[in-house]
C-alpha cells in the first residue's frame, strides 16, 4: 500500500513512517520552471533525531519527546484526553468552543476542503495532508473516548481509532502541517472550520502537555514577554537601530527625519512587526517618511512589548495570546493615544483586532486601525504627492491570509497600488480566495532542521506557481525587473526564503517588498530610487 493512502484508522500504526515524500510526486511548476528538479528532503540524523518522534512524515517542526517507557507513554495519553475533556467544555475553553463543536459535529465528508487546500493539493493528493484526515482523526477520538459509550460503538459509528502514543504524537505532528489559512474554511458549506480545528490542537499540545515549537513560544512569546520583543530586541537595542533607521533615511532620500517616540496624547501609536527592525529597515522607514510628509500626530513606543506587534499566541497558545495583547493593549492606555495603527503584519492584524477585541476591554478598549486603511486615506486624499510612472515595473500583490480571509481587508491596499503602480495586475485567484505565502501560523520563522524544505516543497510552492502565473513570459526575463508586493513581516519572512529556494532572483529578477516601499518609491518630495534593486 502506498504511503499516499493511508487511512484514518491505521494512524496509529506502529511504523517508522507514515508517510514518505517524494518531490517526484509533486505538482510542477509552470514557466520557467517547467524542468526544475527539487532536491530530496533531508533526512533527520540519528543524533539530531535522538528521543524526538519523526513518524508522521519524517519532518521535525514541532518536538514531540519519546518517553523511554510504556507507563509513561500511558501517561502522555491520559494528560492528551484530560486536556481534550477541557478543551470541550466552556469554562476552560470560553473563547473557541463554539466554533469547534459546530466543526466537530457538522462535517458531511464532502471531501470540498480538500480541493481548497494548497498542502493537499501540492502533495499530490497524500492522504495525512488532506484537511478533513487530521480533523477526523480528532473526531474519531472525541466520539469514541470522550462521548458517553463511543467505545462500544465505535465500530459502526465510524469513530473508528486507537488511541496510543503514536496516534497523540502524530496528531501533534499534524497539527504543524497546516498553516492555518483557513481556505478550506472559506469553501466548506456546513461551515466547518479544519484550520481552527489544527489550531485547539496545537493550543492542547502547548497548554496541557507542554509541548510547542521553540520558535513560537521559548524564542517567541517568552522571549517576547521578558526582553519586549520577539527579536530579543531590548527597548535600549531598539532606541540605537532607530538611530540607524534615522541616518538611513537621510542617506536614501536626504531628508532629515526624527522617528517619534513615547509621545503622549498622540492620535496615533503605530506597532511595527519587530522583524522589521532586524530584517527589513526600509519598511519601518517609508512608514515614518509618509505618516511625517503626510503630517500625522503619530508615535512609536519604546514600552516593553509595545514596539512589536507580533503575537504567535494566536498561532498556538490561548495564555500567551492574552498575555502579549494585554502588553500591547497597556501601552496604547499608557501612551493616551486615540488609536493603534497596526504596520505590515496579518498576524498581528487578527491578534489585537479579531481576537484582541474579547481582550481590549474596558478603559483598554482602544480603537485600531488597519495601516492599509491609513494608508488608502493618505493617499486617496492626496496627502503626499506621487508620480505612478516612478512605479514602472510589474507588480503583484500577495493577500496575507489573516489580513484578507480573516478580517476582509482587502480592497484599501488595490486602491493605493491603483494609485502608485500602472503595472499592478492580480494574481489568479485573488482577494479572499488568494492562497497562503506557506509562511503561515509561524511556519515562516521555523528555519531549523529539515522544516523548511517542507514549507517550500508544499505550500510556498502553490504561493510560487501563483506569483510566476501572474507575471508574462517576457515579463519573467531576468532582464526585468518585478516586485511581489506582500504588506506583511512574516510573509515577506517566507517570500525571502522561498524566492531563494526557487532561486528566483537568479532566474527571474523578482524581488518582494512591502506596500510602504512602493509608495515612497512613488512620493516626488522624495529622491528617485528608494526601492532598492538588491535581493535581501
Ligand atoms: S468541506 Fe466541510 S463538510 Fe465537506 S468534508 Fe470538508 S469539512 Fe467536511
Ligand atoms: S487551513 Fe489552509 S493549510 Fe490548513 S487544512 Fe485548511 S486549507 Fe489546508
Amino acid at each position: 500500500m502506498s504511503s499516499n493512502f493511508i487511512k484514518v484508522k491505521d494512524f496509529g500504526k506502529k511504523t517508522d513512517r507514515l508517510y514518505t515524500i517524494d518531490p517526484k510526486e509533486l505538482v510542477k511548476l509552470p514557466y520557467p520552471y517547467e524542468d526544475w528538479e527539487d532536491p530530496p528532503v533531508p533526512e533527520i540524523s540519528d543524533s539530531r533525531r535522538q528521543g524526538k518522534d519523526i513518524s508522521l512524515d519524517g519532518i521535525l517542526n514541532v518536538t514531540i519527546p519519546i518517553p523511554e517507557t510504556e507507563e509513561e507513554k500511558e501517561k502522555m495519553v491520559a494528560k492528551f484526553l484530560e486536556g481534550l475533556r477541557k478543551l470541550l467544555t466552556s469554562e476552560n475553553n470560553w473563547t473557541f468552543i463554539r466554533p469547534l463543536m459546530l466543526s466537530l459535529d457538522n462535517c458531511v465528508k464532502c471531501n470540498t476542503c480538500s480541493e481548497a487546500c494548497p498542502i493537499y493539493e501540492m502533495s499530490g493528493g497524500a492522504e495525512i495532508y488532506r484537511p478533513l484526515f487530521r480533523s477526523d482523526v480528532l473526531r474519531r477520538i472525541v466520539n469514541k473516548y470522550i462521548k458517553p459509550g463511543g467505545r462500544l460503538t465505535a465500530k459502526f459509528t465510524g469513530a473508528d481509532i486507537d488511541l496510543n502514543w503514536e496516534t497523540v504524537a502524530r496528531l501533534g505532528q499534524l497539527a504543524y502541517r497546516c498553516n492555518l489559512c483557513r481556505r478550506c474554511a472559506q469553501t466548506c458549506p456546513m461551515g466547518v472550520d479544519n484550520g481552527l480545528i489544527a489550531r485547539e490542537i496545537r493550543k492542547l499540545f502547548s497548554q496541557e502537555l507542554g509541548i510547542a515549537p521553540s520558535e513560537l513560544h521559548q524564542d517567541g512569546t517568552v522571549k517576547q514577554l521578558k526582553t519586549g520583543s520577539s527579536t530579543g530586541i531590548s527597548p535600549v537595542a531598539l532606541m540605537d537601530l532607530m538611530e540607524f533607521a534615522e541616518e538611513d533615511i537621510t542617506d536614501r532620500t536626504g531628508l532629515n527625519i526624527k522617528i517619534p517616540f513615547d509621545k503622549t496624547g498622540a492620535d496615533i501609536l503605530l506597532i511595527h512587526n519587530a522583524g522589521e527592525f532586524l530584517s527589513w529597515p526600509e519598511n519601518l522607514e517609508a512608514f515614518t517618511i509618509i505618516f511625517e510628509l503626510a503630517g500625522l500626530s503619530w508615535t512609536l513606543s519604546s514600552e516593553m512589548v509595545g514596539y512589536d506587534s507580533v503575537n504567535y499566541g494566536l498561532f498556538y497558545d490561548d495564555v500567551q495570546l492574552a498575555k502579549v495583547t494585554l502588553k500591547h493593549a497597556e501601552a496604547a492606555k499608557k501612551l493616551g493615544v486615540k488609536k493603534v495603527v497596526v504596520a505590515e503584519c496579518g498576524h498581528a492584524h487578527k491578534a489585537a483586532m479579531a481576537i484582541g477585541d474579547r481582550i481590549w476591554l474596558g478603559e483598554s478598549n482602544i480603537p485600531r486601525e488597519s495601516s492599509m486603511v491609513t494608508l488608502e486615506d493618505i493617499i486617496l486624499n492626496g496627502r503626499v504627492k506621487v508620480d505612478p510612472e516612478r512605479n514602472d515595473f510589474p507588480i503583484t500583490l500577495h493577500d496575507p491570509c489573516n489580513m484578507i480571509r480573516s478580517m476582509g481587508i482587502v480592497q484599501p491596499q488595490r486602491r493605493v497600488l491603483k494609485k502608485i503602480a500602472p503595472k499592478f495586475r492580480e494574481m489568479t485567484p485573488h482577494g479572499v480566495d488568494n492562497y497562503c505565502c506557506g509562511g503561515g501560523s509561524g511556519f515562516a520563522i521555523m528555519q531549523s532542521n529539515n522544516f523548511p524544505n517542507w514549507r517550500f516543497l508544499f505550500p510556498g510552492r502553490k504561493k510560487f506557481a501563483q506569483i510566476l502565473n501572474a507575471f508574462t513570459h517576457e515579463e519573467l526575463d531576468p532582464s526585468v525587473n518585478k516586485y511581489v508586493c506582500a504588506p506583511c513581516s512574516n510573509c515577506k519572512g517566507q517570500m525571502r526564503d522561498l524566492l531563494t529556494y526557487y532561486d528566483a532572483w537568479e532566474r527571474t529578477r523578482m524581488l518582494y517588498g512591502g506596500l510602504v516601499e512602493l509608495i515612497v518609491n512613488a512620493m516626488t518630495d522624495v529622491r528617485e530610487g528608494f526601492v532598492e534593486w538588491e535581493f535581501h
